[in-house]
């Protein structure tokens, strides 16, 4: 087998990873860096298929421009493939507004989607002289390990939670003989998530019960509806606004990935949704807690609901995603200031971090390696992989590094 990563070996983003056994070749996944401006992975190489982890950008946000030169079938879940739609249209639109050059346009993301393959976690496919069964990667809904057999198995995570969150049951580890798995929280554990909750639940009451609100910056996919979950039995007034409002319709609308549809379906229902400068103001007048995109603060309408609540002592901004170096939200946390429209302001409400990440912790990396029981290990998706490497001992592990094929 010879494995070639195109992005994404020895950094968080841009993950594409080509397979190559006999004369069958693959794709696991062709994403982008979402900064600005975004990063790009190396140029697309013919492949029999892509299969696609997750709808992140950091996994899929380059995926259209595989299919300007080359066709594949493109293997995902339904409900990846139902939030992948959304995401990348939201990308050309964000490079237009930024002034950032898209390379690729929604006739490519239509060349996309005439290739796709629905896949249900569980099932077999054939590609070639490769079986191919997808499961559950519990990182966000659809998400999905690919394994890979003949007559020996890779396991390739994507991004991989193990422990069940309100909204999903975590990853289930399978058996293999190679296993590539990401490794983005290598050298660092989270908080139980059971104590994280707590704690958001009571910090969020205490605010309201002392006349403030509270802003929850979310990701619009997956984080935006937990929050829906968490805060659900608190009898509070939310209000959800921006992308996250559309994600949560295609979960309702694609059944068979979330740990309870119903209860998220109630959980919604109970929600307030934002559309428009109007329902925006009312909210800010009626709402306790508004779940807004961007997770990050870098754009969308939590900035407009930040700059109303600067000197608004009694309220608060609660952060629950990682923030990475040079975004707003990163910025609140490290020294109480962002950026509004090239503005730096340094707002009066309070502001607090909650671990809620969907990565699997150093621990829980080290324990799935040993369940899924592989020959070797090769860690991607990371920028401390070393530090698992105490842990791993037992095992062949490789760092590989963008660009360079490698066999075994
Ligand atoms: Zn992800
Ligand atoms: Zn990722």
């Amino acid at each position: 087998m010879k494995i070639k990563f195109l992005g994404g070996a020895e950094e968080v983003g841009r993950l594409g990873i080509k397979i190559t056994e006999g004369n069958t070749r693959l794709m696991v996944d062709y994403g982008i860096i979402p900064d600005k401006p975004p990063e790009f992975p190396l140029p697309p190489e013919y492949v029999d298929g892509i299969f696609l982890t997750h709808s992140h950008l950091d996994h899929c946000g380059n995926l259209p421009v595989y299919y300007q030169n080359f066709s594949a079938e493109f293997f995902a879940t339904l409900m990846t493939a139902n939030s992948v739609r959304p995401m990348l249209n939201d990308s050309i639109k964000v490079a237009s507004l930024e002034g950032y050059p898209q390379p690729f346009s929604k006739d490519d993301i239509s060349l996309l989607y005439n290739s796709f393959r629905n896949t249900k976690y569980g099932e077999r496919y054939q590609i070639k002289d490769l079986t191919v069964t997808p499961y559950s990667a519990g990182h966000i809904p659809g998400s999905t390990m690919w394994k890979f057999e003949n007559s020996s198995s890779t396991l390739v995570t994507g991004d991989l939670y193990v422990r069940d969150t309100n909204l999903l049951n975590g990853a289930v580890p399978v058996k293999a003989d190679t296993l590539i798995m990401e490794s983005t929280y290598a050298g660092s554990e989270h908080e139980e998530r059971s104590a994280v909750i707590k704690r958001l639940r009571s910090r969020i009451k205490e605010v309201v019960e002392s006349g403030g609100k509270v802003i929850l910056p979310s990701f619009a996919m997956g984080r935006t509806q937990e929050l829906i979950m968490i805060l659900e039995s608190l009898n509070l007034s939310i209000s959800v606004d921006g992308m996250g409002n559309l994600l949560s319709e295609i979960y309702v609308g694609t059944p068979g990935f979330l740990r309870s549809q119903n209860d998220f379906r109630k959980a919604l229902g109970r929600t307030n949704k934002i559309r428009g400068a109007h329902s925006r103001e009312m909210a800010l007048q009626d709402s306790d807690v508004i779940i807004t995109t961007s997770g990050m603060m870098d754009g969308g309408p939590v900035l407009g609901y930040v700059e109303q609540l600067l000197e608004d002592d009694k309220s608060a901004i609660f952060l629950t995603g990682y923030q990475v170096e040079n975004t707003n939200g990163r910025s609140l946390i490290e020294n109480g200031t962002l950026k509004i429209a090239g503005i730096s302001v340094k707002p009066k409400t309070r502001v607090e971090f909650f671990d809620l990440s969907a990565h699997a912790g150093h621990s829980d990396l080290v324990d799935f390696v040993k369940k899924v029981d592989p020959q070797r290990v090769i860690l991607c998706h990371g920028e401390s992989r070393e530090e698992l490497l105490p842990d791993l001992s037992q095992y062949e592990v490789i760092l590989p590094v963008n660009g360079r094929e490698f066999e075994f």
